[in-house]
């Protein structure tokens, strides 16, 4: 134990220097499901504590979304290179809803930002790959506390249009941005209604070339719809807000960092920032602590070997599921 609080410590040390090796593996640590290197990961951020995340240079946590084909990667590296340029570290990390489906990957593939990745202030690091997205969720989240211990101001969490992982990723940032591509018809594209809830800014990409007109067209009807929402409190005049960018022209992306660090700037002069932070933390306890108990209960060799039988009863109509539920904890509690 001794030898491995060492390590710990050393590689708590490297990644607060920023060096980029720690950092690596402290990710691929984190991400690890070995028990010992669990309870290595707890103390790894227990030392990191909330370094890089609060005080006047904490990190910027950025959420940013949107279906196959918006122009993500694009945007990003274009967006990552516009901050990058301006004296900014910038790390994109990625929830990929697709890794716990099936292992494969639509996200966080680093060829695809080419430039950003090749940038000395730029890391990107893909999506971890785990059997249910609430595992990437978390994992993620503790990633996103290890790149800002390691001195970078922006983090992007990058997700696709898939309602769940949505959330979760705006349950993890500060400022949720949903990228939409332009459309004509006044239809609003499909983009679900919560989805919109949690927006605080929507970027129309691709306004550029015969699709300008049409841009502009669909920020007014995006414009118009969050108009006839209710009024967040955690937002000032003018939020959320729609703008055009196109990550091809580079177009736009001055404004939507403008956008962002006003909304940022506002909530934590207001007290938003810290209250939305708390929450986040409450909520992410409470998801770990749910996953924790049901590992714990559904690993124990009794329960396990009942649950078959109790299955088959509910599947059966002979057991309510509930009921079977009961019987398992009693099993866990008193092996019978
Ligand atoms: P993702 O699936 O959301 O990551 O989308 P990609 O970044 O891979 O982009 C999908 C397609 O849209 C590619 O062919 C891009 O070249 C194109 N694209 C991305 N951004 C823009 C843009 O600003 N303008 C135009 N015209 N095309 C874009």
């Amino acid at each position: 134990m001794d030898s491995d609080l060492k390590q710990i410590n050393t590689l708590a040390e490297g990644l607060m220097a920023g060096e980029r090796r720690a950092l690596a593996r402290a990710i691929t640590l984190i991400e690890s499901t070995r028990a010992d290197h669990r309870r290595q990961s707890a103390e790894l951020l227990r030392q990191i504590g909330d370094r890089g995340a609060s005080g006047v240079d904490a990190a910027l946590r950025i959420g940013l979304s949107g279906t196959p084909g918006v122009g993500k990667s694009t945007f990003i590296e274009a967006f990552g290179m516009y901050l990058v340029d301006q004296g900014l570290k910038v790390a994109v990390l990625a929830v990929d809803p697709s890794s716990a489906l099936s292992g494969g990957s639509i996200l966080g593939d680093k060829t695809r930002m080419e430039r950003l990745a090749r940038h000395p202030r730029a890391f990107i690091r893909p999506s971890p790959s785990r059997s249910e997205l609430g595992g990437v969720a978390r994992r993620t989240r503790e990633t996103v506390r290890l790149v800002e211990a390691a001195g970078f101001d922006v983090v992007l969490v990058e997700t696709v249009g898939v309602g769940q992982s949505e959330t979760m990723v705006a349950e993890m940032t500060d400022i949720f941005t949903l990228l939409i591509a332009p459309a004509g018809g006044d239809e609003l594209q499909g983009v679900k209604r919560g989805i919109m809830e949690i927006a605080d800014l929507i970027v129309v990409n691709k306004a550029d070339g015969e699709l300008l007109p049409v841009a502009r067209a669909t920020q007014s009807d995006y414009a118009g719809a969050l108009k006839l929402m209710r009024r967040r409190e955690f937002d000032p005049e003018g939020f959320p807000k729609v703008l055009t960018a196109s990550a091809i022209a580079g177009t736009g992306l001055e404004e939507v960092w403008a956008a962002v660090r006003e909304l940022a700037d506002w909530r934590r002069a207001e007290g938003w920032h810290d209250k939305r932070r708390g929450e986040q933390a409450r909520l992410w306890l409470g998801r770990a602590l749910e996953h924790a108990a049901v590992e714990m209960v559904t690993k124990d060799a009794r329960v396990a070997a009942a649950l078959p039988g109790l299955q088959s009863a509910v599947d059966a109509g002979e057991l309510a599921p509930d009921a079977a539920v009961d019987k398992l904890l009693s099993v866990f509690r008193n092996g019978s």
